[in-house]
Order: structure tokens, then sequence, then C-alpha cells
């Protein structure tokens, strides 16, 4: 992973920002700029210096972090904890400061007026997240481990999907084949939503038993290394009915539609739009209550959003998701989700896990 190459991309928006300094406060974007991962961290960049100010709690692993991520010459790190405050003011000094306004709260800006009377602060549009949106070939690798490790979760688990199993204990076991096969976390808290609850696009797991007849949606990802995978599956349990295959059919059709479309310089809003169009026409239109895809990375969902909404260009490097569902009260709900790299000519898929309303035998 190249950091050095991410903070020189920091650096380069402070000419049109009209900043002499960036405050990083979010942990996501610290982790991603200096591979630091503790609860208490902020870096300072200039255009001759970057400083990670942390505490105590933090001198040693922050200086194993540092430099296992290659960049221990690149970021300082002060830790002297009653001085913080006094060291980001003095490296800060009389400067314009820029800072994202989604990062500091009223509170920590009152405090950084306080503490830097004489800097000027300079509150920002998202700068960082746009930046991350590219991943370079580290971030690409952890994504493909990790989705590698929840197709195979899943395939150890099918045999789960029959009668009389929660959809917590599907979700327990689902989440423990992940960590046992290798991941760090969990991406985010497994959806298992089973029969009328597969109407709910976002479900807790519930107390719920499989019944024959089911639809189940299960939404999941495995992290390592920080960066989260994301795939979805719907099954049935038992024999499908005319209806649900019909339903699940026009999901599939528009997923693949959406898959297909993806490429370099292909407009966001096209990808959903297919998707759309798709479920319109097979008279699903009203349950596709949701956006089409998202970025994956450090956070589970990051820039770019796919939607009705999205104004932007699809860029080759970017990894998204692609999720059409449909979702109908009281008969339930499908949606199939897949990740891909976005490439000159197309899209590359990092979810493998095979698809169908009736799961393959293991
Ligand atoms: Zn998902
Ligand atoms: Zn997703």
């Amino acid at each position: 992973m190249d950091r050095i190459a991410r903070i020189a991309a920091v650096r380069a928006t402070f000419g049109a920002s009209e900043i002499d300094v960036m405050l990083v406060p979010a942990p996501v974007n610290v982790r991603w700029l200096s591979g630091f991962t503790g609860s208490n961290g902020q870096i300072l960049i200039d255009s001759d210096a970057a400083v990670l100010f942390t505490d105590g709690r933090y001198t040693e692993q922050s200086a194993r972090e540092l430099s296992a991520a290659g960049i221990d010459h690149l970021i300082t790190v002060h830790d002297d904890r009653p001085t913080v405050s006094e060291a980001m003011t003095a490296f800060v000094s009389d400067r314009r400061l820029g800072f994202e306004s989604t990062s500091v709260t009223v509170a920590d800006h009152a405090a950084l007026a306080a503490s830097m009377p004489t800097a000027e602060l300079i509150a920002l549009a998202p700068h960082i997240a746009p930046l991350r949106q590219i991943k370079d070939a580290g971030e690409r690798a952890r994504l493909e481990t990790a989705a590698a490790i929840a197709d195979a979760a899943l395939a150890s688990q099918l045999a789960s999907l029959r009668p009389g199993i929660t959809e917590r204990q599907f979700q327990l076991d689902l989440e423990r084949a992940m960590l046992d096969a290798g991941a760090d976390a969990l991406s985010f808290e497994t959806i298992v939503a089973s029969g009328p609850n597969s109407a709910l696009p976002h479900a807790r797991a519930s107390q719920r038993e499989f019944e024959d007849g089911d639809l189940v949606v299960i939404d999941f990802g495995a992290a390592v290394d920080g960066y989260g995978s994301d795939m979805t599956r719907t099954f049935c349990i038992g024999d499908p009915t005319e209806r649900q295959l019909d339903l699940y059919d026009a999901v599939a059709t528009a997923q693949a539609a959406g898959v297909r479309t993806v490429a370099d310089q292909v407009p966001e809003l096209d990808v959903h739009q297919v998707c759309a169009d798709v479920l319109d026409e097979r008279g699903y239109g009203d349950a596709f209550i949701h956006g089409t895809g998202h970025g994956i990375g450090l956070e589970i969902h990051e820039q770019p959003i796919l939607s009705s909404r999205s104004v932007g260009i699809l860029r080759s490097g970017l990894i998204v998701t692609v999720e059409p569902g449909a979702y109908l009260t009281g008969f339930g709900g499908v949606r199939v989700e897949d990740s891909v790299v976005v490439t000159a000519s197309g899209c590359e898929p990092i979810t493998h896990a095979p698809k169908g309303l009736v799961p393959l035998p293991g």
C-alpha cells in the first residue's frame, strides 16, 4: 500500500483549498494515511511534514504500525499527552488550517479556535474520502482475500439452510467460519433474514427458525487488515414457488445487467438505472427501495454511492458493489450482491460464490 502517495495526494489539494495545513482527525482517514489503528490519533500535514499526535498509551503501537506501513520516516509521532494540544498549536501557528467539516464536531471546533487563536480555521468539504475511492494494489489484495474468506465461509454453511435452524444460529456459524478462516473481524453485523423478514432490507438476525418455503437473504462480509468485503446471496429453503422463482430471476437479471454496465467512464447513475429498468419491466419497480451499490474499503459504505442521485463517473480501480433487491411485504425479498473492480473494459468480480435460489450442494 503506497502511503507516501496518499500523503502526497492530500498535499496536492492544498492549493485549491487555499490552506497551508490539513488536520486529519477521523480514525478511518488516520488509518488510511498512516496505518495507525489506535482510538486517539490526529494527523497534521503541511508541505514539509506529517505528524501523528496521540497519547502515551499508543507510543509503542504507533511506532510499530507506522514502521509496518513503511512510513515511520515520513510521519513523526507526538505522544506527550499534556502537551499534545500545545504541540498542535505550535505546528499550525498562524497558518491556514483546513479540516473536513464532516470530521470535526462543533465542540472540537470551539476547542480548536480557543487553542489556536492565531490560526485561520477553514472548513472544507470531505477531502480524503474521495481520495480513498481508487484502491491501490495492496488494498485490492486485502479486499480479494476478505471476499474469498466470505465465499468459503458461505459454502461451508449451506447445509445449515434447512428448517429448524434459527437466523441467529446461522449468523453465528457463518461469522465463526469467517473468523476461523482468517478474517480479523466482520465487515458489519451479518444480515440473515428469513421468510417475511427477508422483505426488510436491513433486518437483524432473530431467533426465528427457517421454515420450508422461506426465502433467506444473507448479507455479510469479512474484514482483513481493516478492509471489509460485502456480498449478498438469497436462497430458498426447500422447493421455490413460481412467484419466488420469478422474483429471484428478476433481481438476478437486474444484478447481472448492472454488473455488465460497470466500466471505466460510465456514469454511476447508469448502473443504477439499468437495474431499476429491469425490475420495472418485470413489475417489481416499486419493490426496489434502495440504491444499487457503494464503494467498499476501510468503511463498508464508501464513495461512490450508486443510486438515482449519483452524478459521478466510474473510474478504473474503484471497487464497488452491485446489489439490487426487491422486497414484497409479507411475502419476502431477494437481494443479490457482488463486489467488483472497475476496469477499462468492464469489471472483474472479487465475489465468486455461486448464485442461485437453490443452494448448490457444498
Ligand atoms: Zn451487503
Ligand atoms: Zn453492500
